[in-house]
């Protein structure tokens, strides 16, 4: 039996066994993750202006990505890194995704902004580097919005389900679980991406998990061949990294994708999602 399968006291609701089925948590778009359909979220790793993000968005809505994501609000490791645009980032965002048919997908990074920027969002991202701000995860939890709840950079498969318990807890039982890499003692790639926790979490818990390559990675090049490992490994989406210059972006540009290049992965991935027995979303090309 696996070993934290056996320790029935730990994590009670997000448990596989807490409910009949698996948790499908439903964006207002049409978007879902844990159904046939897949959930693909892309775009910029930070919101830059109203002409990066409204290109972004049509790019890669024309590609078949169903969610917008950009960050207002940055985790930066140094304080003299762009920060993000704020409340005024939502508001670009959110007109982005609306022009597009898009639902959108960013970050909170305290406590005391939960509250506007679910106003903007249909889904609150609480990153890795704030997986165990309990704080946070209370006032998420609080929040009647579905969440994407990032594994922290160092926090076992343990640690990361309680987690998602804090916020099942506190009444909010539209979790998303998304992979994205853990350090490792190798500095070759960003981060080390465990894929194998795809199947794991799945045989653990009912809720989504999706695959972020891009954070996984930090390197443009290997965004393609994880984001179908991780679609083979059987997520239920993914998040990417799209910018219309990636070498220009504010901030993760490395590991960000050219529109051409999103494009691209998106035509190799329906081969493998079909073979996965799932269907990327259909593309929207509305203007
Ligand atoms: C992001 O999605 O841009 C981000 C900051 O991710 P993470 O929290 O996984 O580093
Ligand atoms: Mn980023």
């Amino acid at each position: 039996m696996d070993r934290l399968a056996a320790l029935p006291n730990t994590y009670k609701l997000v448990r596989r066994d807490a409910r009949a089925g698996r948790t499908i948590v439903q964006l207002p778009n049409g978007a879902s993750f844990g159904g046939e359909v897949l959930a693909i979220c892309a775009g910029p790793c930070s919101v830059e202006s109203r002409e990066q993000i409204e290109a972004t968005a049509q790019a890669v809505a024309a590609s078949g990505a169903n969610v917008l994501r950009g960050g207002a609000y940055k985790p930066r490791t140094s304080p003299y890194a762009f920060q993000g645009l704020g409340a005024e980032g939502l508001k670009l965002l959110r007109d982005a995704a609306d022009r597009f048919g898009m639902s959108v997908v960013t970050e909170v990074l305290d406590p005391r902004d939960v509250e506007l920027v679910a106003k903007h969002a249909d889904m609150l991202q609480i990153g890795t580097r704030n997986m165990q701000n309990f704080t946070l995860l209370r006032e998420v939890g609080d929040a009647r919005k579905p969440v994407l709840l990032k594994r922290g950079l160092s926090a076992t498969i343990e640690e990361w389900l309680l987690a998602a318990e804090y916020l099942l807890v506190a009444g909010n039982a539209e979790v998303v679980l998304c992979e994205r890499g853990v350090r490792s003692f190798d500095s070759a790639t960003r981060n080390l991406l465990d894929l194998a926790a795809v199947p794991l979490v799945h045989s653990l818990s009912h809720l989504p998990v999706i695959v972020d390559p891009s954070h996984g990675t930090g390197l443009a090049k290997l965004v393609a061949p994880m984001a179908a490992a991780g679609l083979a490994a059987g997520a239920d989406g993914l998040l990417v990294e799209v910018h219309p210059d990636p070498p220009a972006a504010a901030s993760d540009g490395p590991q960000s994708l050219t529109f051409e290049q999103f494009e691209t992965l998106m035509g190799r991935l329906h081969a493998v999602a079909a073979a996965a027995g799932r269907q990327l979303p259909s593309a929207t090309l509305a203007a």
